[in-house]
């Protein structure tokens, strides 16, 4: 097959983050997505709580950022990513889960992935009464209430500004996350398919 022939049928790319508040359902979604377009799930939530129950230098660092509801620092956050972003299977598309969460892990990304870009950033989004309810009945232990508010209010100040950064770009989308999980992900595939080509 010639060069062209092999870009013809080269798969598109999906280079993808989700973001939502906390109880907007991404790490549901993201499950189901990822198996979807073939493509690893990172979700730096479930990175660090893994850290944490490994015991390692790094859970160490993040176990009480965490139970606070706070955020870790960017550089180490970048330093995990960037790490994770490297292995092979990341190479064709991946779906962020949980970063990035400031302006400064947005502009990393970016940075990163130059010359690349990400091809879409879906903005998942839910009502305050769903979001808290769905955030005390899932019970992980760093959901404590006072945790669940600090980081409601982590949110709104540090990355829903985020999605300016990625409005401002064009590639970012809104996508209603109420609803079961089933009509949730049919709705993000359609995004997901009439976004990436
Ligand atoms: P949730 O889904 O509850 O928002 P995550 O599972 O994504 O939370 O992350 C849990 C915790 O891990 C956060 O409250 C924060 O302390 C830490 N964390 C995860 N990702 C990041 C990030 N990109 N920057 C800073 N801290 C992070």
């Amino acid at each position: 097959m010639t060069a062209e022939g092999t870009d013809l049928v080269r798969t598109p790319s999906h280079r993808l983050v989700i973001l939502g508040r906390q109880g907007a359902g991404k790490g549901t979604q993201c499950e189901r997505l990822s198996h979807h377009y073939g493509i690893p799930h990172i979700s730096t939530g479930d990175m660090l709580r893994s850290a944490v129950a490994a015991g390692t230098e790094l859970g160490r660092r993040a176990k009480a950022i965490m139970e606070a509801g706070d955020l870790v620092p960017d550089s180490l956050m970048q330093e995990i990513v960037a790490e994770r972003l490297s292995q092979p299977d990341a190479a064709q598309g991946f779906l962020l889960d949980g970063f990035p969460r400031t302006e400064a892990q947005a502009q990393f990304l970016d940075d990163y992935l130059a010359p690349r870009a990400l091809d879409l950033v879906i903005n998942i989004e839910v009502p305050d009464e769903v979001v808290i309810a769905r955030m005390l009945a899932r019970g992980r232990a760093d959901d404590t209430e006072e945790a669940i508010c600090r980081r409601l209010e982590l949110y709104e100040k540090e990355t829903a500004p985020l999605i300016h950064f990625y409005r401002d770009k064009g590639i970012l989308v809104s996508v209603d996350g109420y609803g079961s999980p089933d009509e949730v992900e049919q709705r993000l595939i359609e995004v997901i398919d009439s976004h990436v080509s």
